[in-house]
């Protein structure tokens, strides 16, 4: 009987023990799952939130105002290009659309997308704090599975560079045809006048086909400088570009624009160095060579002198300076004629023959080569146009 007892016993001692070990494995292996699940959420958590930073720089990095909305119309998203064309001040997300970019244009848009599932090419103007911006805006409406509404993206590209563009295109067209046009109208009232009968008359004959001959050079001129500059913006020009002895090309546009010189007796002066060399396209250099002293000679002081000055920068760079001693250029228009057809009196620079274009020309060959012009000037006190070229390789 006792031995009975103490076999009962010793069976469930040997019961409770593995009940002990066996919720002991169960509680070690619930501890572990519940480990395993908390990495694996915070992994996925580090996932998705690594996977959201990517998407916002990528939006950030698009150069496209990007707005994601949802259903409720409040912004979602807006990426930093969206931040900056509406100036959002602080966090635009949370907002609705009208509160967020404060333009009821963008908001009807908007209000659109609940009858249409998408309205693109739409363009608007945008009062930024600089200056008025033109957008192009194209706005989708999103729908989920069942085809509820699930918000909008709206994409916002910036027009206002091109529409730049297109005024500066629109303003240099009229340009030339005024500029066609007066020369063309001259030849046209000479022939005129000599048809009515003035050809019988030797020195009215003599003195109007003077004229012709004078306005059909201009014409000339400025269909070469036409093209020219054609050819540079369309990237079409090739430059020969070789080690050049700087004295010798500029020595040859003295020679070229010597009879011009006489004319309004400036005396031309070549003071470049012979040991000055560059790297560039010798016919293109002698051109900028010609505008840079025909301008001197034109504008420049009659009587005066003209001259070019060369020297080695001591970082490798190569200067070249075309100096008068005229009456110079007004501050206010320094930088301006560099532009088309921009001069500061226009009648003389026509009596003068000029196009308009030549130091357009010149800073647009001049780039073409990596270097750049500008110029000093103060009033009374001539011009100076210095012009600097990349240094030689391996100087
Ligand atoms: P243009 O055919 O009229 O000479 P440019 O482009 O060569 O055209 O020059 C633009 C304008 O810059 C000129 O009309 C003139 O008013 C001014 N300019 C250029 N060079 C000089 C200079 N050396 N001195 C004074 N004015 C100058």
């Amino acid at each position: 009987m006792e031995a009975g007892l103490f076999l009962l016993a010793a069976a469930a001692a040997v019961l409770a023990a593995a009940w002990v070990r066996e919720r002991a494995l169960r509680r070690a292996d619930a501890e572990r799952n519940r480990r395993d699940i908390d990495e694996q959420r915070s992994r996925r958590e580090v996932e998705l939130k690594e996977q959201s930073q990517r998407t916002a720089a990528l939006f950030d990095r698009m150069v496209e105002g990007l707005i994601v909305l949802d259903a409720g119309g409040r912004i979602r998203l807006a990426n930093r290009a969206a931040e900056v064309l509406f100036a959002f001040d602080g966090h635009a997300a949370g907002r609705t659309i009208l509160e967020a970019t404060r333009h009821h244009e963008v908001a009807a848009v908007v209000a659109r997308l609940d009858r249409e599932l998408e309205v693109l090419g739409y363009e608007l103007r945008i009062d930024s704090i600089d200056a008025p911006r033109f957008l192009q805006m194209n706005a989708l409406a999103l729908r989920d599975t069942s085809g509820a509404s699930d918000g909008a993206i709206l994409v916002f590209h910036d027009l206002t560079r091109l529409r730049q563009l297109e005024g500066v295109r629109q303003e240099f067209v009229a340009n030339v045809s005024h500029e066609l046009r007066t020369p063309l109208s001259l030849i046209k009232s000479a022939t005129e006048t000599l048809l009515d009968g003035a050809k019988d008359d030797p020195a009215a004959l003599t003195r109007f086909l003077q004229i012709i001959d004078k306005h059909a050079n201009r014409l000339a001129l400025l269909i070469d400088d036409l093209l020219l500059l054609s050819t540079l913006d369309s990237g079409g020009l090739r430059l020969n570009r070789q080690p050049l002895p700087f004295r010798s090309t500029v020595q040859d546009a003295i020679d070229d624009l010597q009879t011009r010189a006489l004319a309004r007796d400036v005396t031309l002066e070549n003071k470049v160095p012979p040991t000055l060399v560059a790297l560039a396209d010798d016919d293109r250099m002698r051109q900028v060579l010609s505008n840079l002293l025909d301008n001197a000679i034109k504008y420049g002081r009659a009587g005066g002198v003209a001259s070019v000055e060369g020297r080695l920068l001591p970082d490798g760079r190569i200067e070249i300076v075309v100096i008068d001693d005229g009456p110079g250029i007004p501050k206010d228009s320094q930088e301006r004629i560099f532009e088309r057809f921009y001069r500061v009196d226009k009648a003389r620079s026509r009596e003068q023959g000029g196009t308009g274009l030549g130091l357009a020309i010149v800073k647009h060959v001049i780039q073409a080569h990596g270097g750049d012009v500008r110029v000093e000037s103060g009033p009374g006190a001539g011009a100076r146009f210095i012009v600097n070229l990349p240094a030689m390789p391996g100087s």
